[in-house]
């Protein structure tokens, strides 16, 4: 039997609350439920959870300051936001502050039973490829995946969970063009219905993190009309 996975609902509308709950169990989830920001960081410090849905229009504590404060303790912690908004903005601040995913609402629960299923796939493939090489290096920069923490030389950082899984993705496909639906696909397990340019602002980012001169790229480079490439020199390396 696979372990039971254990999930923290946070929701303050009772009917979607008591249907997510019910539906989660019937998959054979372990849920819990908080029905507000305050309360949902109480049962977080006091639990162990494998997984987050997590409402934004909370009541005492929005759900954007529930998420900063859950990954900054817990980077890898898959959250999957739930949003009454349609702003693409909302949605890039979630995704941005590091969560994994986000639903609109109204939406299908055999979507989000969907959603829950490949976050949580995504987090076993993120955590077996971390444990078998949890330490990337390239140029002068160093990656640990295992804890996030990272340093190009110049400076010291920690990469959003997002950010290491698509930085992962890359290393896995060095030196082979991938495109944005692909990696759409894979580190974020969506078809076209997000932005494109969601791939493009994270590329962005490794660029400015890693990148001696990120104007200039020589590891994540674009390939016009096909996407990106993750270019390093395999020779030399400590790497088969
Ligand atoms: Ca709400």
């Amino acid at each position: 039997m696979t372990p039971q996975h254990k999930i923290l609902v946070v929701e303050d509308e009772e009917s979607l609350a008591t249907g997510l709950l019910f539906n989660l169990g019937e998959e054979g989830y372990d849920v819990m439920r908080a029905e507000d920001g305050r309360k949902a960081l109480e049962l977080y410090r006091t639990n162990r959870f494998d997984l987050i849905i997590l409402d934004i229009m909370l009541p005492y504590i929005d759900g954007f300051q529930v998420a900063e404060q859950i990954l900054g303790d817990e980077p890898q912690m898959p959250v999957l936001m739930l949003t009454a908004r349609t702003s693409a903005e909302d949605r890039i601040k979630g995704l941005e502050i590091g969560a994994d995913d986000y639903l609109t609402k109204p939406f299908h629960l055999k979507e989000l039973l969907l959603r829950v299923r490949g976050m949580l796939k995504r987090k076993a493939w993120y955590q077996s490829a971390s444990d078998s090489e949890p330490v990337v290096k390239f140029g002068n920069n160093r990656v640990n995946f295992a804890d996030l923490t990272a340093s190009s030389g110049k400076q010291n950082f920690r990469l959003t969970q997002r950010e290491a899984m698509l930085l992962r993705y890359l290393i896995e496909h060095k030196n082979k063009v991938v495109s944005r639906q692909e990696l759409l696909k894979h580190v974020w397990q969506l078809d076209a219905e997000i932005d494109t340019r969601t791939v493009d602002n994270f590329i962005m980012r490794l660029r400015r993190y890693f990148e001696p001169n990120p104007s200039q790229p020589v590891y994540f480079i674009s390939i016009r009309s096909a996407g990106y490439m993750f270019r390093v020199n395999c020779s030399g390396g400590n790497r088969s």
